[in-house]
């Protein structure tokens, strides 16, 4: 019998990819096209979007850098649309022009550019360059009687609201002649009323028991400087007007945001099938599907907290390696890759829940494990004396780069006379269990000797200055005697001839509590003052030429990068990432 075609790996699901592959089995998407909307011109140059294919976008608003809960939604983003072979649009939500800066679209755009890697198939968009298409929209809807200015106090307006058991009450505003609020809004437009005097609402039901879908906003007045259609608005579109507007504009199919925009869908369902009852926007219509949002524990996932951070100066900036900025990441080297690794391991559901950190930390050190060389830095130096070793003598030892890919090769490392060692690794008492050095210990000094320990150097203090030891010559690392005297431990070492001060920056986590300002009510008070301790270490020669951002693991100490802006060749700055093991495992 021939053998079973082989099975094809299981392709990972969630419920969004179910409802896509509906859509698409239905051909939903078999009748668009662009009619000239703003995407056509940009990107297709008239060609029809391709009806096989799903569009998806990241809808970041350019107020300040994105966390780690947007990596989420980049990667839900945009992997949908690698692997259905779509389109994701990077699109910045940027209607509310206060708060909105050249400086985050550029940081916001490096991150995900670093994060996704591949861009290919990923074009930027601007929210504002539809204010006209917004606009022009706005007074269909209000020449249709869908719409009205009402000139109520905010005070007025709250009042009016109803809660969520009480139904609202019409505003007295409310009954306006299409011409009055066609006159209305134009002057609004043109800047002839001040902030607060009017606002443009859209005429739903006061009455409905969502509360959305009482009147909600579409136009405020703002006389605001926008960061890039200059002074050229005295109106801005409300989030959740220009939201759907925008996702229709640019034929978006599936439009995925995090569950507290539930309620919203049926006034985006409203205003998209009104847009496209007047004949301004054609079916098949974008669809909003909500997904729950990424907590992590040990850190703080709003903007409003990582700007007071910031701005309290509690970090360096956004790009301290400790905030769960993706700048911060970045510097603190953290790879793409272990976001994706988080990002496929935690799935997408509908129900709320915490991840650990230490699932995001090993999901880091997985990739990190894969992808970093070895390299061997003294973090605490203390000096090893080989009293049997002679001072004029030096011989090589081969260290492999990549404990799993020999392809990689080995390097050379030195060996001489004085060494350094971790001042951990020698203890002049040592506890029960302690397999490195002490008085009359041997230990291996890994790939060289086995040494024993015979003796201690002291300061006038009492304090341990250098220990002195005796190498077996037989036992050197690759030689058939490697094995004839057994030892439990192994550690590292550095020839003093060779090594070279590098500063080293040891970040741990930035909150000592799991639930930031849970018990405390103030998250700063949760603040880990032992989340950065900056050192001088003892690091391989070859260390100091490294690249920017090259990735490392320091033997035993953890997974180390070279600062993407503080390290220079010849001055060598390294960040540690995250330590070889969870050290938050016990409870600290
Ligand atoms: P914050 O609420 O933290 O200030 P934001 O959600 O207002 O951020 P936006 O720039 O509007 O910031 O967010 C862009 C996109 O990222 C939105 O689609 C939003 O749903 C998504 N997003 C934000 N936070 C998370 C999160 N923790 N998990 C998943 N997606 C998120
Ligand atoms: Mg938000």
């Amino acid at each position: 019998m021939p053998n079973a075609p082989e099975q094809a790996p299981a392709r990972a699901t969630n419920f969004i990819k179910n409802s896509i592959d509906d859509d698409l089995a239905r051909a939903a998407y078999a009748h668009r096209t662009w009619r000239g909307t703003p995407g056509a011109a940009q990107e297709q140059a008239g060609a029809a979007p391709d009806p096989a294919h799903i569009r998806t976008r990241f809808p970041p608003e350019p107020n300040g850098y994105l966390h780690f809960g947007h990596a989420k939604s980049i990667l839900l983003n945009f992997g949908l649309a690698k692997e259905y072979g779509g389109v994701c649009h990077l699109r910045f939500d940027d209607t509310n022009p206060e708060k909105e800066e050249q400086e985050f679209v550029d940081g916001i755009t490096d991150s995900v550019n670093w994060l996704v890697g591949d861009r290919a198939n990923s074009p930027t968009y601007f929210a504002s360059d539809y204010f006209d298409w917004m606009s022009d929209f706005a007074e269909k809807l209000i020449a249709h009687g869908d719409a009205y200015v009402d000139s109520q106090s905010a005070e007025d307006m709250r009042m009016r609201r109803g809660t969520l058991t009480e139904a609202g009450v019409d505003s007295p505003f409310r009954a306006r002649s299409v011409e009055e609020n066609l006159k209305l809004f134009c002057e609004m437009r043109e800047g002839k009323h001040a902030e607060g005097a009017h606002i443009l609402r859209a005429k739903i039901d006061m009455a409905s028991p969502n509360i959305n879908l009482r009147d909600p906003a579409i136009y405020r007045i703002k006389h605001a400087h926008h960061h890039r259609q200059g002074d050229k608005w005295h109106v801005y579109p409300m989030y959740a007007y220009a939201h759907p507007i925008e996702d229709a504009l640019e034929n978006i199919t599936h439009s995925l945001c995090t569950l507290e925009f539930e309620d919203q869908r049926p006034w985006y369902d409203w205003l998209l099938g009104k847009l496209a009852d007047l004949g301004l926007l054609t079916r098949p219509l974008p669809r909003q599907i909500e997904f729950s949002r990424l907590n992590l524990t040990y850190i703080v996932l709003s903007k409003r907290y990582l700007k007071q951070l910031v701005d309290q100066q509690h970090v360096a900036g956004w790009d301290d390696p400790r905030m769960p900025t993706l700048v911060g990441a970045r510097r603190r080297g953290f790879t793409a890759a272990g976001f994706a690794l988080l990002a496929e391991r935690i799935g997408v559901s509908k129900s709320d829940s915490w991840i650990d950190m230490s699932v995001f930390e090993e999901c880091q050190r997985e990739v990190l494990n894969t992808e970093s060389q070895r390299r061997v830095a003294i973090l605490r130096p203390l000096k090893l004396i080989i009293d049997n070793y002679p001072a004029d003598q030096r011989e090589d030892c081969f260290a492999p780069n990549h404990p799993q890919d020999a392809a990689l090769g080995k390097r050379t490392l030195s060996f001489t006379r004085e060494l350094w060692i971790e001042r951990e690794d020698f203890e002049e008492t040592p506890p029960k269990g302690y397999f490195r050095l002490a008085p009359g210990a041997m230990v291996r000094l890994r790939y060289a000797y086995v040494v024993k320990c015979v003796g201690v150097d002291k300061d006038a203090l009492g304090n341990v200055i250098a220990v002195h030891g005796e190498i077996l010559p037989e036992t050197k690392s690759g030689t058939p005697g490697a094995d004839s005297v057994k030892v439990k431990g192994n550690i590292h070492w550095l020839s003093a001839h060779d090594a070279v001060a590098a500063k080293v920056r040891l970040f741990d986590r930035l909150f000592s509590t799991a639930y930031p300002g849970r018990a405390s009510e103030n998250f700063l008070d949760d603040l880990n003052p032992n989340s950065k301790e900056v050192i001088t270490a003892l690091v391989e020669p070859a260390l100091v030429n490294a690249a920017k951002e090259e990735r490392f693991q320091f033997e035993r100490n953890g997974y180390f990068v070279a600062d993407l802006v503080d390290h220079v060749p010849g001055k060598p700055v390294f960040n540690r990432a995250v330590t070889l093991k969870d050290s938050w495992a016990a409870g600290k």
